[in-house]
């Protein structure tokens, strides 16, 4: 039996489930987080399927009493003159439930032991070797653990160790985000936002807005993906409203005048707006490390599926220690099983990309039967029907 020592680097939703399913396999884990305290800022609202829930409730790696909103339908909306909400266009079968992105977090969180969670602490380099790795920290003495999990993020600087020219691939649009109380909304939320996620259609993207559950009551979130006249690098993580100007031009010109009003009630400075992008990697494991949620796999947001890939990441990692007792077999079972699953959600994000982003559809001269055809050819990868042929 191979040692038991584990260094996870990243604190986050990939890092705390991966501490839970290690130490329950039996391991003796140490989490290095660079952030300190709690982790608010990394998402508003998190859709799992309710068998995503459920798994995640069997495992005990979350309260079955998590706050959270059903979704059960998405109404697909265009502007259509003054009419408030614009014109219903579609309305698509859906099964969701909502999350809210710090409290799913805090579950994780609360179910590692303070002792093996350090936060506040970067790790800044590791050295692989191929009975263990030793990592480096930020004003602390090396340490050696017999596996090193990456969980740290997107940007992660352990994947340089597993595929050195894995690099982010730029979608060739933004995302711009933001939120706030649903009591801040002049008037009770109309009833296609009750149990619903709408999206909002234009040429050149699309916007989405739902309730997710808060801390302070529920929240309005809303998301903008747009195609701007000038590329972003894909270098840069994030921009202020100010840097990339250009959503009131959007909201004028294409969002029906509630939605308008809605997406943008949110303060510019609170509103923030970043690169769309996609990183993929020729294998999950090398040596003694493991690559888990966003640092092995970056799929685009339209998945939904960050937070899910990372848990369900963690949980195979978990269910193959338990059953092997070398991590040679851990890390081989363990890619195999998690890679292509990456794999098929980074290229289910850039089919939708390309569909509701980069090349749009006719929506307003949609039927609803177009409509549903279309989403099953983006979803099963297939040609994009009858929208694939330039008009
Ligand atoms: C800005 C942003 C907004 C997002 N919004 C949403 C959303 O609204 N809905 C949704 O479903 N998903 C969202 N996601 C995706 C979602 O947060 C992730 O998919 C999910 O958290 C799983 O990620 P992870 O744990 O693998 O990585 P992350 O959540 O990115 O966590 C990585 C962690 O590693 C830590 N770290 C990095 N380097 C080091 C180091 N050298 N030493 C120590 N610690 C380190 C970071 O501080 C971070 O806490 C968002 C992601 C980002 C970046």
């Amino acid at each position: 039996m191979d040692g038991n020592r584990v260094g996870i680097i990243g604190g986050s939703i990939a890092g705390c489930a991966a501490a839970t399913v290690l130490r329950r396999a039996g391991c003796e884990v140490t989490v290095f987080e660079r952030s300190a305290g709690v982790l608010r800022d990394r998402g508003h609202g998190v859709s799992l399927s309710g068998e995503a829930r459920a798994e995640l409730v069997d495992e005990d790696l979350i309260d079955a009493d998590l706050p959270a909103w059903p979704i059960t339908e998405r109404s697909w909306f265009a502007r259509d003159g003054d009419t408030p909400l614009g014109r219903l266009l579609w309305q698509q079968p859906f099964s969701g439930i909502v999350h809210n992105w710090g409290m799913l977090w805090a579950n994780l969180r609360d179910r590692v032991p303070g002792t093996d969670y350090r936060d506040g602490v970067r790790v800044s380099g590791i050295e692989p070797a191929d009975d263990g790795v030793t990592v480096h920290m930020d004003g602390a003495a090396a340490e050696h653990f017999d596996l090193v999990v990456g969980a740290d993020g997107y940007r992660s600087s352990v994947r340089a160790a597993v595929d050195p020219v894995a690099e982010p691939t730029s979608a060739g649009y933004v995302l711009w985000r933001g939120g706030y109380p649903v009591a801040e909304l002049p008037q009770p939320v109309p009833d296609v936002l009750h149990q619903q996620t709408v999206t909002i259609a234009f040429p050149g993207g699309h916007a989405l807005v739902m309730i997710t559950p808060g801390e302070g009551g529920s929240r309005i979130y809303w998301g903008v993906y747009h195609q701007p006249a000038e590329p972003l690098p894909s270098d840069v993580d994030h921009l202020s409203a100010a840097d990339l100007p250009g959503l009131d031009a959007l909201l004028s010109q294409h969002f029906p005048p509630y939605w308008a009003d809605v997406v943008g009630r949110t303060p510019r400075d609170a509103t923030v707006v970043h690169p769309v992008l996609d990183i993929q990697t020729s294998s999950y494991t090398a040596q003694r490390i493991a690559l888990l949620g966003d640092a092995a796999t970056l799929a685009r947001p339209h998945t939904g599926s960050g937070a899910v890939k990372a848990v369900q990441d963690a949980l195979a990692l978990g269910r193959l220690r338990r059953e092997h007792g070398d991590w040679a077999t851990v890390l081989a079972e363990y890619d195999a099983a998690r890679r292509p699953a990456g794999t098929a959600l980074v290229d289910l994000g850039r089919r939708i990309g390309e569909a509701q982003v980069t090349g749009t559809p006719p929506w307003m001269s949609m039927s609803p039967d177009d409509f549903s055809a279309w989403i099953q050819s983006v979803l099963s990868g297939r040609r994009l029907y009858l929208y694939d042929t330039p008009r």
